[in-house]
């Protein structure tokens, strides 16, 4: 069964990525930019959620909405412009761009998927998709954490706000970083009490020469 869900899976994967390609002349080369970040980023996280996948975890501070948010964000980031890009629905809501700023939206991408990808390698086996603590977590204050506290998110954040220069379209070039700005603005504030808990003024001394989501400027 296992297998039949896989080939399934695959197919529809092709359809989607077949039907973008096919519809790029209508969405503008954007579209294929798009595509091409939306492939890149969960397969630049597979080979590290399949090490954490091993992991022990020791307490979870998953809140009752963030699997709420964390839908609204697969929707917010892929379904939604997945399904214009598809068919259009969108269109009224379609706005035109100089192609300076779709290329702007087209070079973004290429430092945040590097971050996005240095920020899993060091994290390590210290990842994971929604709050957790693993057994032997440790506190990552190195790499891309050495001044800043959430680069991923930081990269992700990059990588959504490039949406709108590359889809021109307000419903599904704006519903990522919208969807992921509300999931952010929740869960940080979880997740850095958590680190607290965990590592109390090891974190407290991490904070205070760090910053949130950029470095902190000298002080
Ligand atoms: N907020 C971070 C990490 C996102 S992954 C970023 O944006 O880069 C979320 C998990 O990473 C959390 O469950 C937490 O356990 C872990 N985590 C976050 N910061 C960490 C750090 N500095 N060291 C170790 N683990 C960390």
């Amino acid at each position: 069964m296992k297998i039949v869900g896989r080939v399934v899976g695959a197919l529809v994967l092709l359809a989607i990525v077949a039907g973008i390609i096919w519809r790029w002349e209508t969405n503008g080369w954007g579209s294929l930019v798009w595509l091409v970040v939306a492939i890149a980023t969960p397969m630049i996280r597979a080979p590290f959620a399949n090490r954490t996948a091993e992991n022990t975890i020791t307490e979870k501070r998953e809140t009752g909405t963030e699997p709420v948010l964390l839908f609204l964000v697969m929707a917010g980031t892929t379904f939604l412009p997945i399904v214009h890009l598809l068919t259009g629905v969108f269109s009224f809501a379609d706005y035109d761009l100089p192609t300076w700023a779709t290329v702007v939206g087209a070079v973004i991408p290429i430092p945040a998927l590097w971050l996005f990808w240095r920020s899993h390698a060091d994290l390590g086996r210290n990842w994971s998709v929604t709050l957790e603590v693993r057994e032997e977590h440790t506190l990552v204050t190195n790499g891309v954490y050495r001044r800043v506290r959430h680069p991923m998110y930081t990269s992700l954040f990059a990588l959504y706000l490039a949406s709108p220069l590359l889809l021109h379209n307000w419903i599904a070039g704006f519903s990522g970083v919208v969807s992921f700005a509300v999931l952010h603005l929740v869960r940080v504030a979880n997740e850095e009490r958590m680190m607290r808990d965990l590592f109390g003024a090891e974190y407290e001394a991490y904070v205070a020469r760090t910053g949130r989501l950029l470095p902190r400027l000298a002080s």
